[in-house]
């Protein structure tokens, strides 16, 4: 083999591909090294998912404080939020902040999509090329390409024939779209369906909503942060986010240790009760320690909810189409609400359940369903994305011997703790297939020094080469197959699942995410690193 070229015949020590926060704090960490970075965006600005996603209503569901950065003692002194839960347009000015303050936009080349990303043995290095057909190399590729930013369209017949305005809510435009008394349809009740309908129904004129799928539902309880408020999660800091190292998910949010029924009847619904009425997650992650692997467990919060949903929504034919059947509470990502349900207590909107009256076509008008024929100025498609995996796909990567990706991971992504391949070496992922998520900026940060500290070693090592190994990848895989064993969650058709009906091939359940414990996930990563990451190939 030829001897490796010095960094210096590359373009750069380091490529980063995206710009989210992943990237950002993936490029501030890099510089520290003294590498050259380039980061190619395909955005005209940083933010990544807050970029891209302005729909109406578009907002957090981590606690605003426990989302930001941790890095940076500064920016946690300076930076206010003004929400418990803050909208997109302050995360994105939050954003825009982080990057002014470090002055990463020097190094990101934004309107930069990169289409594929060859690896040459020869070298020890990757070319990437970009839409424009330029082309760059470095030593080392860093993905930061989101897991959840390559949205997807339904597949409807007649779509692109609708002669009014059409938008994905990931796509939402940068100006603002005039709503008020328009006759609006949203495609999609998942996370960001509810927030866009609880956003818009007073404004519209009509809503009609077409969901396939009801989702569980809890009240987020958002509120504005007054003074007093700012200075004790100011002084708060360092134990919030000690305690978010210690939580399964990295939320500030702890299960019970008590089993469902290990308290009684009248204890368990005063509990569900207390956490109906608490902000945010805390029902999905600081519930009883059993609601998300018993069936049983699952049934009674679930039954909790469907009461609620009963309660709150006056029609009661309505109520049950919009109480899930086929998946229990908790099993697919909690969709949190404000007033989602009183929404159809209004005399503007509709709910069409398409299960019973499938979409046949999209018109030049509207959408005929096999009842009726609806005329619509908007359509709004809050279909979500082609998850984790999405973005991987839509570039073309080639590793050692020109093996495709996606080939290898035909059948569900195989990674070494979600932050390597074999066969594609000096390539590190960030918040790539099989790491942690949760709340996921603190695993993004971890993921980032522990990416940094692999290269540090590299560069102090004078190695031009690093690979996870076969048997390394066949184990973590391995093990991450086993851990989504007995989880409610995996027995159920979700993009946590790999599921994407609008996505051809992706019909078939995969196991994608870790699903264990973030802090087991860390200590399985710091060991790698302590031991000097013998259990990679370097060279
Ligand atoms: C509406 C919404 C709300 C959310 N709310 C929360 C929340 O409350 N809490 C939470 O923990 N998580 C939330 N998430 C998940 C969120 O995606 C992550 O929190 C985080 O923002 C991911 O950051 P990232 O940098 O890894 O990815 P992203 O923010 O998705 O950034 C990836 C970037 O890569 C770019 N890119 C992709 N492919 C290419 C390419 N080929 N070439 C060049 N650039 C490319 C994209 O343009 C994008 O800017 C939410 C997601 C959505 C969609």
């Amino acid at each position: 083999m030829t001897a490796a070229p010095p960094n210096s015949a590359l373009d750069y020590d380091a490529i980063i591909i995206g710009a989210g926060l992943s990237g950002m704090y993936q490029l501030y960490r890099l510089r520290e090294l003294g590498l050259r970075v380039r980061v190619f965006e395909a955005g005209t600005n940083v933010g990544g998912t807050w970029y891209w996603n302005r729909y109406p209503g578009a907002r957090f569901d981590s606690e605003s404080y426990s989302y930001g950065y941790s890095f940076s003692k500064e920016v946690l002194e300076e930076w206010e939020w003004s929400e418990h839960f803050a909208g997109q347009p302050e995360t994105l000015r939050y954003c825009d902040y982080v990057a002014d303050k470090f002055d990463l936009r020097r190094d990101i080349q934004f309107r930069s999509r990169v289409t594929s990303a060859i690896y040459d043995e020869g070298t020890r290095s990757w070319r990437l090329a970009l839409e424009d057909d330029s082309e760059h190399s470095c030593r080392f590729v860093i993905t930061a390409i989101g897991p959840l930013s390559t949205p997807t369209l339904p597949r409807i017949e007649g779509r692109d024939s609708f002669q009014g305005q059409s938008f994905h809510t990931a796509r939402w435009p940068k100006e603002p779209v005039d709503l008020a008394g328009k006759r609006v349809a949203v495609i999609g009740t998942g996370a960001t369906g509810v927030q866009t309908i609880q956003t818009i129904a007073a404004e519209v004129g009509h809503l009609t909503v077409f969901q396939r799928t009801p989702n569980w539902c809890a009240p987020l309880h958002n509120g504005k942060i007054d003074a007093a408020t700012q200075a004790e999660i100011k002084a708060g800091y360092p134990e919030m986010f000690a305690r978010c190292q210690e939580t399964f998910a990295c939320f500030i949010h702890t299960p019970d240790p008590r089993g469902a029924f290990e308290v009684s009847d009248q204890e368990r619904e005063a509990f569900y009760e207390k956490l109906y009425g608490e902000r945010g997650f805390g029902i999905w992650q600081g519930n009883f320690r059993d609601i998300l692997i018993d069936r049983a467990a699952n049934a009674t919060i679930s039954e909790f909810v469907a009461r609620k949903i009963r309660e709150r929504v006056r029609d009661q034919k309505v109520a049950e189409k919009l109480i899930p059947k086929n998946h229990g509470f908790g099993t697919r990502r909690l969709p949190l609400e404000t007033f989602y349900y009183e929404v159809y207590n209004r005399d503007n909107v509709e709910l069409i359940d398409i299960t019973e009256t499938p979409i046949e076509r999209i018109t030049p008008k509207g959408i005929r369903t096999s009842e009726q024929e609806f005329e619509f100025d908007i359509i709004i498609f809050a279909t979500g994305f082609d998850a984790i995996t999405g973005s991987f796909d839509k570039i073309d990567f080639r590793g050692a011997g020109g093996v495709r990706l996606k080939d290898i991971w035909k059948s569900g992504p195989e990674t070494y703790l979600g932050l390597m391949v074999h066969g594609f070496p000096n390539m590190m992922m960030i918040m790539g297939p099989h790491t942690a998520l949760g709340n996921i900026p603190r695993s993004i940060e971890y993921s980032v020094d522990w990416v940094t500290g692999l290269i540090r070693f590299a560069r102090d090592n004078g190695l031009t080469r690093l690979e996870a190994t076969r048997e390394g990848v066949k184990d973590w895989t391995e093990h991450v197959k086993a851990l989504g064993v007995g989880l409610l969650s995996n027995e159920v058709n979700s993009w946590m699942t790999g599921i994407n009906s609008n996505v051809e091939g992706k019909q078939t359940r995969i196991v994608a995410r870790y699903s264990g414990s973030a802090p087991a996930y860390r200590a399985r990563c710091d060991e790698v690193a302590a031991k000097g990451y013998d259990e990679l190939r370097l060279a």
